[in-house]
């Protein structure tokens, strides 16, 4: 498996410029924070290939992303911390999971049956968990049913994903591949990796499943619905073809889209500003979902700030609407739900799709 890193992708390689402005509207912000609290912990409901289940969502503190220091991607709200060599100890990583499991005790019925353990980063890399974190925590889960952890591909290990299998724990990666589309992935995401080293990683997962006794392995992609320089009709077609190839793929069995919002501290925030960017349509999500039922993996999307100026919207009369139908889809997976939406601004986003140009973007507002 190839070996990309922040480091040598860094200098050189075409990201330098990308990477330059980012470091800039980064260093805007520091920002500080205590190794012994999760950045976010909340309980919600998921679609997963063993059915709908109960989750509890953990955004664990690692010291973050690497690449992110590098310069990092396009729409990454993600603000490198102050704290030198950004590592977080076995200690405090452990108290960050006991503040989750006393917010689960306090708030849900019952232990939820899917944990899902995000860091802005890689929980696979051992320089953020090391490994015996990382087994402490399969320990610690050892009771649930199904685990999703987020990776870049390049830490994709089948042994590390046995430390989860060997305790009977379906063990899903999350990788942010944003697009199947290397092109649009390096140069308008600034990510460094290519569809081939997803691919690869797929392989060890699939690898992973094959060795487990009595759970399965595989990959969650996380898609990015309209990076920015793409025109809406440009993203949609872009999405509609990462999805097919994903599902392509052996090992990967869900797809994410998550529509791009606008975060503070980014490049796609600047663009905004300038009249340069608008998010996707909720109607481009809805259709992008109808165009890619039949695929074989489950499809889901999660609008995060619909219906804002900054996140993905359609005229603020039928987002909540829409959005609801977009919910059930993840739920249901049946594209009839959205014959039972419509609204006048359709017509706009007909016409934004078939007119809008990267020369004159965005048409409208
Ligand atoms: S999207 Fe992920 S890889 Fe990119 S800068 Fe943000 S945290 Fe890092
Ligand atoms: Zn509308």
């Amino acid at each position: 498996m190839s070996k990309p890193s922040p480091d040598v992708y860094e200098q050189g390689k075409g990201m330098d410029a990308h990477n330059q402005v980012m470091r800039e509207i980064r260093s805007r912000k520091e920002a500080s924070y205590d190794p012994h609290e999760p950045t976010r912990v909340w309980l919600d409901e998921d679609n997963t290939p063993g059915g709908v289940k109960r989750s509890l969502t953990i955004i664990l503190n690692t010291g973050g992303c690497r690449w992110a220091r590098a310069g990092g991607c396009t729409m990454c709200g993600y603000v490198a911390e102050s704290v030198d060599g950004g590592s977080v100890s076995h200690e405090a990583l452990m108290d960050q999971i006991d503040v989750c499991l006393e917010h689960e005790d306090e708030n849900a019925d019952e232990p939820a049956e899917l944990i899902k353990i995000y860091t802005s980063g890689s929980f696979l890399d051992e320089r953020e968990v090391g490994a015996e974190t990382r087994r402490a925590i399969a320990e610690t889960f050892a009771d649930r049913d199904r685990i999703v952890l987020e990776s870049l591909p390049d830490f994709v290990d089948r042994e590390k994903i046995g430390d989860f299998t060997g305790h009977g724990i379906d063990t899903d990666i999350a990788i942010g591949l944003e697009t199947a589309t290397d092109r649009v992935r390096h140069d308008c995401v600034n990510k460094y990796f290519d569809f081939a080293d997803f691919e690869d990683a797929c392989a060890e997962a699939a690898t992973a499943d094959a060795e487990a006794d009595d759970a399965e392995a595989g990959i969650k992609a996380y898609l990015l619905m309209k990076p920015p320089f793409l025109t809406e009709s440009e993203a949609v077609e872009d999405m509609i073809s990462s999805i097919e190839r994903c599902a392509d793929v052996e090992g990967c069995h869900t797809v994410s889209m998550n529509p791009c919002n606008v975060q503070r501290y980014t490049m796609v925030d600047e663009l905004y500003f300038n009249d340069g960017y608008r998010p996707p349509w909720l109607w481009s999500v809805a259709h992008v979902l109808e165009e890619t039922a039949d695929v074989d993996a489950i499809v889901v999307s999660d609008p995060v700030g619909h219906g804002s100026d900054r996140g993905p919207h359609n005229c603020t009369e039928c987002d909540d609407l829409v959005q609801k139908a977009i919910k059930d889809f993840d739920l249901r997976q049946d594209p009839s739900v959205f014959e039972q939406v419509s609204c006048e601004c359709e017509l706009t986003w007909e016409t934004v799709m078939e007119r809008e140009r990267s020369f004159n973007q965005p048409l409208t507002r």
